[in-house]
């Protein structure tokens, strides 16, 4: 159950943007998460909406985008997808690998008036 964390950490941010931007309403964010972040979105967005409750941005529509798991492998240099956590090289068997997407955790952008 990280998604609470997660939720009031990107919250402080959305409120701080809306702030900077002198938005009076937040009508959407939207949102990046790496597949090994493992946010599950619909408890994301639950605990996100109560942090943001009474705010400008309590009517805003969240928009998760989940950036599948990418690696490189450090023996044969390919890199490729990885499905259901098999984190072993497909072409050569290596396990040596090197993580090139999929940790990702921000706010791609912010929008209201
Ligand atoms: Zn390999």
């Amino acid at each position: 159950m990280h998604e609470l964390k997660v939720a009031e950490d990107l919250s402080v941010i959305v409120l701080e943007a809306a702030k900077n931007g002198k938005l009076g309403k937040v009508s959407k964010v939207n949102i990046l998460f790496g597949q090994l972040i493992q946010i599950v979105p619909d408890i994301f967005e639950f605990a996100f909406r109560e942090c943001v409750r009474e705010t400008v941005a309590e009517n805003a529509e969240i928009d998760i985008e989940i950036i599948p798991v990418k690696m490189k492998c450090r023996g044969c240099g390919k890199d490729f997808r990885v499905m259901e956590n098999r984190f072993v090289c497909e072409y050569c068997g290596s396990t040596d690998l090197e993580i090139i997407s999929g940790k990702e955790l921000f706010i791609k952008s912010i929008e209201g008036e």
